[in-house]
């Protein structure tokens, strides 16, 4: 951050904003208001504000499965007996399942490939868990296979691989309807557009 925001006395004060201020959406100023905040709180609550960010670096782990983030392997999405099995819907991020299990309006299993093809900042297919999704393709019993990437051009192109690159014949490739935001992201989404996407999704054409 800027030396000349780090003009607090206190050197450990100082640190903590200049930690805040690396989280996305946190400019210096907030992550100067933020610190403030933390330091009034009591000690109790910031020893467990520090040990809930302390143990999601130590217990998340990857699910094997749907590679969701997850604090079991297999997740509890994958192993509830009461999902649809048959059923696959392929999203760009973790924070995408949440905001489609809060919409409740699918019942399958996800596949999270951990962001989108874009070879402007170096990424294809190689550093997404599209590997993993074709292995799961081979192996699972998935009759239908939702693509729900982002309405983004990089989001568009990764659809696209997948969709090209499938090789279980008998499997239906769908894809969210239009109608979220274009450029938008799945995230911001609210339950009642991504319930009528998903109703609406259409067959991708060979
Ligand atoms: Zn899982």
């Amino acid at each position: 951050m800027n030396l000349n925001n780090a003009t607090n006395v206190s050197d450990s004060l100082n640190s903590l904003i200049e930690e805040l201020s690396k989280l996305p959406g946190i400019g210096p100023k907030t992550a100067q208001r933020l610190a403030y905040y933390i330091v009034r709180q009591t000690e109790r609550e910031n020893i467990q504000l520090a040990e809930a960010i302390s143990s999601v670096s130590t217990k998340i782990i990857y699910c094997d499965k749907c590679q969701n983030l997850s604090d079991y392997n297999p997740c509890i999405i994958c192993t509830n007996p009461n999902r649809n099995i048959s059923q696959i819907c392929v999203v760009e991020d973790p924070m995408d399942v949440v905001a489609i299990e809060k919409s409740n309006c699918f019942k399958g299993l996800y596949h999270v490939l951990h962001g989108s093809i874009s070879p402007l900042n170096g990424i294809g297919p190689d550093q997404l868990r599209i590997k993993q999704l074709f292995q799961r393709l081979e192996k699972e019993d998935i009759s239908e296979m939702i693509i729900a990437t982002n309405p983004t051009l990089q989001g568009e192109a990764t659809a696209l691989y997948i969709s090209n690159n499938n090789t279980k014949s008998d499997l239906v490739i769908t894809h969210l309807a239009r109608g979220l935001p274009i450029g938008g992201s799945l995230e911001y989404s609210d339950d009642i557009t991504l319930s009528r996407a998903f109703q609406g999704r259409q067959q991708i054409s060979e």
